[in-house]
């Protein structure tokens, strides 16, 4: 595979950058008090909206600009590498839209699509509940039919943004005689439904972003569920797969190492001498082949799509390596840090605006959100390498 980017390309990588540095200046992150960083995120979408740049790649007549994956690819590792806040639109550009472009009704398209490009709607994805996260088959929700509605009744855990989103996309059980696999269906559900009750649940970085939420006898309409009665499982595997890719993430990476690299080679007095410390020097430069090797796992699941193709373990060794990246890059510079390393961002002897800390305890969930390393090691041996299921 030849991953070299066209001159056409680097222009459009050159537009995103210095449109970026723009808009959120190097110190945006400081001037946005965290309460008010939902605001914020949510107007930076909008803002993007205003350029048909949430979702770039998507077609025209969906609110995107028709652009090739590879540009896309470059649009997302931009964003990453500027931080650039996606948190308001990324379940409806990454996991919903893309599952209602492949199984959705052209009602359904023309419904949700348009409003996803133009971030004025966020959604949320009930999948998991309080027995159903790795074996997310055994959901117990049910949904049961009475003319034109199905009506719900469950739990879901572990909800992301739940309490600030207008849509979900909900796994349901539809047939509890079938087969786990069998029996579920998938609907799109509009929150402001009468009876659901979101519940917050507060995170270890003391952010309130996940939640529960509970379902009693909710009437969705028939016309919501996506694709075929009991087909659901196919489809959520198609949501995980794209939840899976998350390409360009990597260049999250990549932004951090660079800047711990730069804090090493200017380190404060006390520090100085971290520089010249093999052990430092050593695990910088491997931190630096791993990111790249991230990059080219990205690059892979892309060429993938841009062949019209799925990514399915592709999807997860992607997953499982930057996610894990992301966690040893956490561990060195909290290692090579010391003490310094584990102070929160507020802290008055704090360095490098404590985002170790931060990256610590974020990417210590990535490893478990969107399924486990554990989960994605048994796909890449079932579906990757054709290992008999264990
Ligand atoms: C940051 C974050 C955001 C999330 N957001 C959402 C969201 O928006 N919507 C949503 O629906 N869910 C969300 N989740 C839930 C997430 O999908 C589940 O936490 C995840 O799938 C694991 O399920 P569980 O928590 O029930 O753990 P369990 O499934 O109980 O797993 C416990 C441990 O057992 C291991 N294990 C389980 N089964 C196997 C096996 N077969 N082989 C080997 N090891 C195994 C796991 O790897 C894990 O270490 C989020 C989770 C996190 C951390």
């Amino acid at each position: 595979m030849d991953f070299r980017l066209s001159p056409e390309d680097e222009a459009w990588r050159q537009e995103v950058r210095s449109w970026l540095r723009q808009n959120l200046p190097p110190d945006w992150e400081d001037r946005i008090p965290e309460e008010q960083g939902w605001e914020f995120a949510r107007d930076f979408a909008r803002k993007l909206a205003q350029k048909g740049w949430v979702v770039p790649h998507w077609p025209k007549e969906y609110g995107g600009l028709g652009l090739d994956l590879w540009k896309q690819l470059i649009y997302r590792e931009e964003m990453a590498y500027h931080r650039a806040p996606l948190g308001y639109v990324a379940m409806g550009t990454d996991w919903a839209g893309p599952t209602i472009i492949v199984y959705g009704t052209e009602e359904q398209k023309r419904e949700h699509l348009p409003r996803i490009a133009r971030a004025e709607v966020m959604w949320c994805q009930g999948f998991s509940e309080p027995n159903a996260g790795s074996d997310l088959a055994n959901l117990q929700t049910r949904a049961v039919r009475d003319g034109d509605e199905y009506v719900v009744n469950g739990q879901k855990i572990w909800t992301s943004g739940a309490h600030r989103a207008d849509w979900m996309i909900l796994l349901a059980r539809t047939d509890p005689e079938a087969p786990k696999h069998k029996g579920i269906s998938y609907f799109l559900l509009d929150m402001k439904s009468p009876g659901i009750t979101i519940r917050p649940l507060i995170d270890m970085m003391g952010n309130h972003a996940f939640n529960q939420v509970f379902f009693e006898n909710v009437r969705v309409p028939a016309k919501n569920l996506l694709g075929e009665e009991n087909r659901g499982w196919y489809m959520a595997t198609t949501t995980l797969n794209f939840e899976r890719s998350s390409i360009g993430g990597v260049a999250a990476s990549l932004a951090l190492l660079e800047e711990l690299v730069r804090f090493v080679q200017d380190a404060p007095p006390e520090l100085a001498y971290l520089c010249r410390q093999p052990r430092v020097r050593n695990r910088l430069a491997d931190m630096a082949v791993e990111v790249q090797v991230g990059r080219m796992l990205s690059y892979n699941v892309v060429s993938i799509q841009a062949q019209g193709r799925v990514p399915t373990y592709e999807a997860s060794i992607a997953k499982l390596y930057n996610t894990e990246l992301g966690l040893r890059l956490a561990r060195t510079g909290i290692s090579i840090l010391g003490l310094y390393g584990q102070l929160k961002p507020r802290s008055k002897w704090v360095r490098l605006r404590g985002r170790f800390e931060r990256q610590y305890l974020w990417m210590t969930g990535m490893v478990v959100g969107g399924g486990t390393s554990e989960i994605q090691r048994n796909l890449i041996a079932i579906r990757g390498l054709g290992l008999p299921r264990g």
